[in-house]
């Protein structure tokens, strides 16, 4: 343990509290005791001191104690006489550091300082930003807020996106900085930017260079000083606590989390002050190594973190023929030190390729051209064949390219997918077609919107520069679905259509098959099937929260429906979804089998004993986190709210879905909460062990307007056509007392149906 590192790390925390006193102090004095301390769209109050200590703090009066805790951490600088080990006191000053830091920030709200205003800086599009330079002052992004929390649970969960990487300081120069972003987003890696050196920030640097950042892109501008990457810290705690089943307070395992399960590390550019020593030390405690562009000594591995602690790179000594080549190698560094598992198809095309490149939009004003939408037909199709019949890697373009079409133009487009493999199975078309949409948009410069015969695609003008053509979508889906479907997939083939006559015949062949699965669909029936499946993805955060995936309940997620777990119990034998074979039923209508009850208690581990598949009174199923929707029910009105994601408006329950989501969380079951997956609002077997989908009595109007036509078909199904029009949403009842006089003046169903319970 290097006495230098501790020193300054012991000095910068003293520093810190005493400056988090003094604010807090004068922040008292001025707008009193009880004035409210809130971070924006989160359940967690002051996330990492609510993790740490599990105090609740809501009024600046109450984040005295939390500074007094904090001080109790100090420690004197060492002597430079006495040998110690240092290390408990490094880490005890890095606690400090950081409850001093969500301090500052917080009481930086009261100001509102915080997010930190930026000139030029706007959010466009709702979530990326970019620096126009109109001379407005926009503000940064702030700390993350729950929403977007959950909706990367997933991705975190199922591997997509492998870490976290908190970079802070500036790049040696805007073109390094521009290089270890792409590096990080290429490996679908989260990048949290914060600091400066000598006042410039890395967020200035990629603003400069009109990288687009924010939520899509993966890349959250905190704040252009240190102290602004305590919300790295507020996200690691989140997501001990959303996705770990972990209470506030705990505050061991809430580190223990981190370095288990959660990649994330460090990178500090550029000069490293004492903050920043002390910082680093607050990361270290979550076992997140710190690797520095600069010479400073290392701390060699003690268990805190997986590897080392801190790990010195020295960026003029990196081994590379120019600094992008040193760049990347830095990059890699760190993959390394954390242990970081990132799996990268290589997909030939000319332009950048990853995940991360998925929410890019192309705008009309950067549109090379574009295939379907209003002006022009695009489809897309996947079939299997016969293995003689592909030719894997053939590429073919059956009519001309978009040369002659002029700028932000539009033509006709057909993509035909065959695919053959021993263990293809015609029910795995749709599960495969629909990983279109995903593959394409990894392309950076192509945004893809749609599927089947309603795919929307654009290139853009500087992919289009780069050489983008038609023929790079098909190399695109044959190196994907050979790397992410290996194991079904022995052969892709891939023709592209613009020839007019072939295009009409092949959107005719697709349309009919189109038909087809969707009767085969509508057939499939949870009392068809002799098999439901597990899913255990999310176990990786939640670690006893199982979801039971039949025909007719999709999981919690949306994203795994009956058929995706049975593809992927075929590519992935021994992989998260599992065969759960049903046996003797139970109680067909409230959904329990010996099956099902068997593997409940087995996949929980012990903390569940049965699920009902089709109730929410009883036995309800668990959920992890990721829940499209909460359905909560409203005793006084007999029947149930339904309250999407997208909606953060008050509900009348006289809770957001934010604190919502913090009850039904957690792989515990709580009769009366259940998450959903938005589409099994529509399945005959929502909740019908409770009367079905006429107890819904409100309902976010965000699920109304965007499920309509599926909302429609359910009342006509119901025997009340009429039936949306009876369910309230937050535009006209945001209490009990609303509630009930408008479902007396709608005549709502559920008034007159037996009691729920
Ligand atoms: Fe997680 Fe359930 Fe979705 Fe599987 S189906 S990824 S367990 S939420
Ligand atoms: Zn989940």
């Amino acid at each position: 343990m290097s006495r230098y590192i501790a020193t300054r790390a012991i000095r910068g925390a003293n520093a810190l509290v005493i400056e988090a006193e003094l604010m807090l102090n004068k922040a008292i004095k001025e707008k009193g005791p009880d004035t409210p301390v809130v971070f924006p769209n989160t359940a967690y109050y002051l996330p990492l001191i609510y993790g740490m200590t599990g105090q609740e703090v809501e009024t600046l009066a109450q984040l005295q104690p939390i500074l007094e805790h904090a001080r109790t951490l100090l420690h004197p600088v060492p002597s430079p006489n006495h040998w110690t080990p240092y290390l408990g006191e490094t880490l005890d000053s890095g606690m400090a550091t950081l409850l001093a830091a969500e301090t500052i920030e917080a009481v930086r709200f009261v100001y509102e300082l915080q997010p930190e205003p930026m000139l030029g800086f706007e959010l466009a599009g709702g979530t990326a930003y970019s620096n126009n330079g109109n001379g407005l002052v926009g503000h940064l992004n702030g700390p993350i807020d729950d929403i977007q929390l959950r909706s990367w649970g997933i991705q975190l969960v199922d591997g997509r996106m492998p870490g976290f990487a908190a970079i802070v300081g500036a790049a040696k120069s805007n073109e390094v900085a521009v290089k270890i972003v792409r590096e990080l987003q290429r490996r679908n890696i989260l990048t949290f930017l914060s600091g400066n050196v000598n006042g410039r920030s890395i967020i200035h640097q990629l603003s400069e260079e009109g990288v687009e950042l924010g939520y899509d892109t993966y890349t959250v501008p905190f704040g252009t000083d240190t102290i602004s990457a305590i919300y790295a810290l507020g996200f690691a705690t989140r997501s001990a606590l959303t996705f770990g089943g972990l209470k506030a307070g705990q505050a061991r395992d809430i580190l223990l989390y981190n370095r288990e399960r959660v990649f994330a590390f460090v990178l500090a550019l550029g000069e490293v002050d004492d903050l920043k020593y002390a910082a680093a030390a607050g990361a270290i405690n979550f076992g997140f190594p710190v690797i520095a562009d600069t010479v400073i000594p290392e701390i060699l591995p003690t268990g805190v973190t997986t590897y080392e602690h801190v790990v010195s790179m020295p960026f003029a000594e990196i081994d590379g023929a120019d600094d992008l080549e040193r760049a990347e190698r830095l990059v890699q560094k760190c993959i390394e030190i954390r242990g970081v598992k990132v799996q990268v198809a290589d997909v030939p095309v000319p332009v950048p390729y990853g995940s991360a490149f998925e929410g890019e939009v192309v705008r009309k004003s950067d549109m090379r051209i574009e295939f379907g939408g209003k002006y022009s037909r695009a489809f897309e199709f996947l079939r299997m064949t016969s293995l003689d019949q592909v030719v894997d890697g053939k590429i073919e373009v059956v009519g001309p390219g978009f040369d002659e079409i002029e700028d932000k133009g539009h033509m006709d487009l057909g993509i035909v997918v065959e695919v053959a493999g021993r263990k293809m199975q015609e029910d795995f078309e749709p599960v495969l077609e629909r990983q279109i949409h995903y593959f394409i948009n990894g392309a950076s410069g192509i945004q893809h919107i749609g599927q089947r015969d309603i795919a929307w695609i654009r290139i853009s003008n500087s992919a289009g520069e780069k050489g983008f053509d038609l023929k790079h979508f098909g190399k695109i889906l044959h190196a994907r679905f050979h790397s992410d479907f290996g194991a079904i997939v022995d052969k892709v083939q891939v023709t592209i259509y613009t020839e007019p006559d072939q295009l009409d015949e092949w959107l005719a062949t697709a349309r009919e098959a189109f038909d087809y699965r969707n009767r085969r669909l509508s057939n499939l029936t949870d009392d068809a099937v002799e098999e439901f499946y597990s899913c255990t993805l999310c176990q990786s955060f939640a670690p006893n929260h199982v979801c039971v995936v039949s025909p007719e309940r999709l999981g919690l997620c949306g994203a795994y429906n009956w058929l995706d777990c049975k593809a992927s119990y075929s590519i992935n034998p021994t992989g998260p979804n599992q065969p759960i074979k049903l046996g003797r039923s139970v109680d067909l209508e409230k959904g329990y089998w010996e099956g099902t009850n068997d593997y409940a208690k087995v996949g929980s581990h012990g903390v569940v004993e049965e699920v009902a598949m089709y109730s929410i009174m009883e036995n309800p199923m668990t959920a992890c986190g990721c829940f499209e929707c909460i359905v909560m029910l409203i005793p006084e009105a007999n029947g149930v709210m339904v309250v999407s994601r997208e909606d953060t408006s008050m509900t009348p329950a006289g809770m957001t879905f934010s604190t919502l989501a913090g009850m039904a969380g957690g792989g515990m079951q709580t009769p009366g909460v259940m998450g959903v997956g938005k589409f099994y609002l529509i399945s005959p077997k929502f909740i019908s062990a409770d009367g079905g989908f006429k107890r819904v009595v409100w309902m976010s109007s965000y699920l109304k307007e965007t499920m309509s036509d599926e909302l429609q078909a359910v009342a006509a199904r119901e025997g009340d056509p009429d039936l949306i029009n009876r369910i309230a949403d937050e535009r006209n009842a945001t209490t009990v007392d609303d509630l009930l006089a408008w479902l007396e003046e709608h005549n709502h169903p559920a008034l007159v149906m037996d009691m729920i319970f």
